[in-house]
């Protein structure tokens, strides 16, 4: 017998697991509104334009090679993302305790965050609670475990009555959670419900922070998608910086530029000062020589390409445009067909949600109906709004309106 036979086999990864059955399906009419890909108004993946010209320029540049990246990545890369999500006039990026390490994507940038705080935060108390917005995208928990973290915990976010922010029970598990806990928030466009704390929430969140010593890691996977403007989604992170936190940034590139497969990410570290920020970096460095010795090339190249250059970074910025809005776009369709057609239910939600995501309201069972209906979304009832189109949507209220009632 094997040395494995004790293996158990494991349970699929659900959101993959959806878009493999949503691909087996022979149905003329289906929607995939599982993964979270942004699809144009013909349900296509869009390589942005900006991305193609830029990629073009890079086949026929001479300079550009297969040699290694240094440990941390691309200096250009990393300068100019944490540009991005502090912006350019950022205190602490003048003061030197602001710097970016490349990541393999948004969970990279997790990930290295984990290792790191799990070796040097509180390294005395390795059961540091870590906790997580609920609910919130499940990947935080399995990264922050799989780093070593045991104390996994969750902080009450999503009121389902009201379908909006609970944000008095969010503050109130802050102020009762042990001190130096850490807290991971969503930047903006909050992963699954689409609903973010407003700039005053966010201070009060900051306070909490400050009064329970509560460390703030940011995950960031939507800056600029979500409202069209990246310094609009830059709020919550500027706003810790400007406040004195300690903070780490973990931003994705993978919906700002649908750069998804190419894996580019950066964590942004701002620390309290230049010496300290370098020896942190320095130990992330280790952390990442150890994990996968450097990561990749040519997506952290497309980014700091576009950035670079006034003219790419404008057209970035309108390619983001046409993004969001086709995004907003939908959530109203959808919105004013469920009342058009007298869908049973308050819809707003639909259209007060921010970002990629909606969180319907839809419960397990409705859910598993439209599955019947060749319509594919989690059992959460979190949908992708870019899965809709002018011409699918019809389809899908139709079927909406037939499980609610
Ligand atoms: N955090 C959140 C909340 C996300 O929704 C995502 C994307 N699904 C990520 C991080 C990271 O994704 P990626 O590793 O593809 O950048």
């Amino acid at each position: 017998p094997s040395l494995f036979a004790d293996v158990e086999l494991a349970a699929p990864v659900v959101v993959f697991q959806l878009t493999a059955d949503y691909n087996a399906d022979n149905a003329d009419k289906k929607i995939n509104l599982g993964v979270g890909a942004y699809r144009t108004d013909e349900g296509e993946p869009w390589v942005l334009p900006v991305v193609r010209s830029v990629e073009a320029q890079m086949a026929i540049d001479p300079a550009l090679n297969h040699e290694y990246l240094p440990i941390l990545g691309l200096p250009s890369f990393r300068e100019l993302a944490t540009q991005l999500i502090l912006g350019k006039d950022s205190r602490a990026i003048l003061e030197n305790r602001a710097g970016g390490v490349q990541s393999i994507s948004g969970t990279g940038a997790l990930r290295l965050a984990a290792e790191f705080l799990y070796r040097y935060y509180n390294k005395r108390e390795k059961s540091t609670p870590v906790y997580v917005s609920s609910p919130t995208w499940g990947n935080q928990t399995a990264v922050f475990k799989n780093a070593g973290f045991t104390d996994m915990r969750t902080y009450r976010y999503w009121d389902a009555e009201d379908r909006c922010l609970d944000y008095k029970g969010m503050l109130e598990d802050m102020l009762n959670a042990p001190e130096y806990s850490i807290f991971i928030f969503h930047g903006c466009a909050h992963n699954p419900t689409g609903v973010d704390p407003t700039h005053e929430q966010w201070q009060g969140i900051a306070k909490a922070c400050k009064e329970r010593n509560i460390f703030p890691v940011l995950d960031c996977a939507y800056q600029g998608f979500a409202s069209g403007d990246p310094d609009v989604d830059a709020y919550s992170a500027r706003m810790f910086v400007d406040l004195g936190f300690e903070v780490l940034i973990c931003q994705s590139f993978a919906k700002n530029f649908g750069l998804y497969n190419e894996r580019v990410g950066n964590l942004t570290m701002v620390m309290h000062d230049a010496p300290t920020l370098s020896r942190c970096k320095s130990q992330v460095e280790l952390i990442i020589r150890a994990m996968y010795s450097n990561p990749p090339h040519h997506g952290a190249r497309v980014v700091a390409s576009t950035l670079a250059n006034p003219a790419f970074k404008q057209e970035w910025l309108d390619n983001l445009h046409t993004m969001s809005s086709r995004i907003k776009e939908m959530r109203q369709l959808l919105h004013s067909k469920l009342r058009a057609k007298g869908t049973p239910g308050n819809w707003d939600h639909i259209i007060n949600q921010i970002g990629m995501f909606s969180f319907t309201g839809l419960n397990a069972s409705q859910v598993q109906y439209l599955k019947k209906r060749h319509i594919y979304l989690l059992s959460s009832g979190r949908i992708n709004m870019c899965g809709l189109t002018t011409s699918n949507m019809e389809y899908f209220v139709d079927n909406v309106h037939d499980a609610v009632t």
